[in-house]
């Protein structure tokens, strides 16, 4: 290929092109152990220092205190909306905030339990999830937690602020938005992703939860059970041992960018970039709320569908993959996760303008 292609997926996701070469460097043979990473057993010493280096690595980044626990699981985000009810909320009550479709599949799988009460405290719905709805100040002190999701993917939303409830933790799907927010863990009980957008390969789930909230009592499959995979360090069983390997190599990168800090600012400056030409625009324009908007994913729209469409295949045939808005809502996004480069976002900037020249 000898064009630039600009991968906006929300989903698998673009990585950084360091972490791929590394990746590529060391997949004959990883250390002069004559094997790639996906053969070594996950008992080994050299997969014991990958996982190690992720976990320590993921906790600096992200400052974890280490009263909380790093876990490495599958099943992606979707199991979680199972697991942390199972985990959290037996004979409890479960409280949900409603942002959008995500939030809608977790409120769905913990109402799927029978001895688990769900109550949603806030929704947008009504507006077409368009914005972060406002919180109640207070929570029934006797529920389990208040489930969040940090950033609505599909919708282009996101919390500015966390809210706090006094002993009734904050669980978050942070699926779109780890590693790319000012956010401090100790204002949460769970925190947890799917990898594949600002961790790395699909595949991986990390999930990171404070110890007093691991259950004490099994959980009935033992897959399922925090406090068994924080016993066994995320080994009970085999994991996705080549997603955790390109996991800690994204981590790294992350680090050589200035952390997580250094990182955000990078996204911040993406994000107003495209937001004051969409703001700048007589064609395009954001659906989202000002105060809500997210920084990774950018919802835009003509107001026209056919107009949309268009639009959409012309990127194409410029290079710019994967900008189509998700089925539910149509139009276009653009998602800047940590490894968009700014240029992409230049390049799409300047098409916009020629688009709205030749259409406007
Ligand atoms: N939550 C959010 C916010 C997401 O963006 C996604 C995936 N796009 C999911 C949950 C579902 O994740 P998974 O496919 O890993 O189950």
């Amino acid at each position: 290929i000898c064009m630039t292609i600009y991968n906006f997926s929300a989903g698998p996701a673009v990585l950084p092109k360091p972490v791929l070469e590394i990746a590529q460097s060391e997949m004959l043979d990883y250390k002069g152990s004559g094997m790639s990473v996906m053969e070594l057993s996950h008992r080994s010493s050299l997969f014991e220092a990958i996982i190690q280096d992720a976990e320590s690595l993921l906790r600096e980044l992200m400052a974890i205190p280490d009263n909380y626990k790093v876990l490495f699981l599958q099943g992606g985000a979707s199991l979680q909306f199972s697991m942390v009810p199972l985990n959290l909320a037996q004979g409890k009550k479960a409280l949900y905030v409603n942002t959008g479709s995500w939030s809608k599949k977790a409120i769905s799988a913990a109402k799927a339990l029978e001895n688990i009460e769900v109550e949603v405290i806030a929704s947008s719905e009504e507006q077409n999830f368009t914005s972060i709805p406002e919180l109640p100040e207070t929570v029934d002190q006797k529920a389990a937690y208040v489930h969040i999701t940090t950033n609505n993917t599909i919708e282009g939303t996101a919390y500015a602020k966390i809210p706090s409830y006094g002993d009734v933790p904050v669980v978050a799907d942070m699926s779109s938005n780890i590693l790319a927010n000012d956010y401090k863990v100790e204002d949460f009980g769970v925190i947890y992703a799917g990898a594949q957008k600002n961790i790395g390969p699909a595949g991986l789930t990390v999930a990171i939860v404070r110890e007093d909230l691991l259950n004490q009592e099994a959980v009935f499959a033992p897959m399922l059970d925090y406090a068994l995979q924080a016993k066994n360090n995320s080994l009970y069983n085999t994991p996705p041992t080549y997603a955790i390997y390109i996991a800690k190599l994204v981590f790294e990168w992350v680090k050589e960018q200035g952390g997580v800090a250094g990182i955000t600012a990078k996204d911040r400056e993406k994000a107003q970039l495209l937001y004051d030409a969409i703001e700048k625009s007589n064609l395009f324009k954001s659906p989202v709320e000002k105060a809500s908007r997210s920084l990774t994913n950018i919802p835009f729209v003509t107001g026209d569908e056919a107009l949309d469409k268009a639009f959409n295949q012309a990127a194409l045939v410029e290079g710019f993959e994967n900008l189509t808005g998700h089925r539910s809502v149509g139009g276009m996004r653009a998602s800047l996760y940590n490894a968009f480069p700014l240029e992409g976002v230049e390049a799409l900037i300047a098409f916009m303008e020629k688009f709205e020249q030749e259409n406007g």
